[in-house]
């Protein structure tokens, strides 16, 4: 069976932890694993600062109470992404605008969002879809001209960069996720990237429960109390720990997955000049990850298909996501601005084959010669 993702392991994992229990004074956050992760993370972006999170979902909500989103207020994204991009929002009160994609990358079609700003529009939230870029140019001259706040989904994109750029250092915030499904993880994580000074204080506060312990810590008060609202976002040591050599390993990681990339794309381009399916072509201009190798089916019903056959040959592959607008709690808490075109339609035809780091070009070769005979058949 070729599973469809197997989380990436070092090797070096065990010694830090082991070096954490050993030590025996240090298990919460914040500690010398914690400050490694920022500084690699900050070495390896070039972000202002970088937090370590326990998940891409609390760098979201914690971007969400930076921003002082209030009930009502809008808040632009696509519908083609993870719940948790609405959700963060969601949860202080936005509605969500979705806007649609376009179908070359599955990012938001940035020609349309302008049409979607009303006076209560607060922010913009860009999900860099399989760590490609979305156009953050047209995108932050449009947070210019509005006054409006960028916050990128960079959950998929450790490692990936638009124009020279890494990712999630082009808006206001970035987030990363750390969780095992990613390039790189340590089990649940995540990370928030700030990129404007006027929040770097407050971020801290925010992500110690509302207090001012990160100055404490530093010896900058001599005492710690309740400053603003806030929540427990910080991982313990262990999972920073775990975290420590995954980030050390970063291009080793991109080269492989890329490599396993462009070994699929080569593979099943055939089957593209046949008209059989359609690749990522688009992707290979950008300096993308490769964190996720889709490929689209000519409509929903083969792509089932597909899933199934490859299944009965112990591959397993998996589709994503629900349009959010279509999902119960989307329609509750979001509305689609302007016509969906692409958002439903893609998303049906979407398949994700095999992808991580243990996977190696043999089996590649195998699963994409198991593409070409359901297409034969
Ligand atoms: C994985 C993912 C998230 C959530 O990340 P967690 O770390 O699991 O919270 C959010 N947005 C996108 C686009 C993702 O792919």
């Amino acid at each position: 069976m070729i599973p469809f993702n197997k989380p990436f392991v070092s090797g070096q994992e065990l010694f830090n932890l082991k070096s954490v229990v050993v030590q025996g004074n240090k298990f919460c956050g914040d500690g010398s694993f914690t400050k490694k992760c920022h500084t690699l993370l900050e070495e390896q972006t070039g972000a202002l600062k970088a937090l370590l999170t326990t998940s891409c979902t609390h760098a979201l909500e914690m971007s969400a109470l930076l921003i002082g989103i209030e009930p009502g207020d809008e808040v632009i994204m696509p519908s083609f992404t993870f719940v948790s991009s609405a959700n963060a929002f969601v949860l202080r009160g936005a509605k969500i605008v979705f806007v649609d994609i376009r179908p070359d990358t599955m990012n938001i079609n940035e020609k349309l969002i302008e049409a979607a700003i009303t006076s209560k529009t607060k922010a913009i939230v860009p999900v860099h879809y399989a760590g490609v870029g979305c156009d953050m140019d047209v995108i932050m001259d449009l947070a210019i001209k509005y006054d409006l706040f960028v916050i990128e989904d960079a959950a998929q994109c450790v490692g990936a960069k638009w124009k020279g750029k890494p990712l999630g250092t082009i808006g206001h915030f970035g987030t990363l996720s750390f969780h095992e499904t990613k390039n790189l993880h340590c089990g649940e994580g995540g990370a928030l990237l700030i990129n404007d000074e006027k929040f770097l204080e407050r971020s801290e506060v925010i992500r110690e429960k509302g207090t001012n312990r990160s100055k404490f810590l530093r010896g900058q008060v001599d005492k710690y109390s309740w400053m603003d609202i806030g929540s427990s976002y910080l991982p313990s040591e262990l999972n920073a720990a775990f975290l420590v050599p995954q980030l050390e390993q970063l291009e080793t990681i991109t080269s492989h997955r890329l490599g396993l990339w462009n070994a699929y794309f080569n593979n099943l381009s055939f089957l593209e000049k046949n008209g059989n399916l359609e690749l990522p072509r688009a992707l290979k201009k950008f300096e993308h990850n490769g964190h996720i190798f889709y490929i689209k089916c000519n409509n929903g019903e083969t792509r089932d298909e597909l899933i199934k056959y490859l299944k009965q040959h112990d591959i397993q592959s998996v589709f994503h996501y629900v349009p959010l607008h279509s999902a119960s709690a989307g329609m509750i808490f979001g509305e689609f601005n302007g016509k969906d075109v692409f958002t439903t339609i893609e998303s049906e035809r979407l398949i994700r084959l095999p992808m991580f780091y243990d996977l190696n070009i043999d089996q590649v070769q195998n699963i994409c010669s198991k593409i070409h005979d359901f297409y034969e058949n």
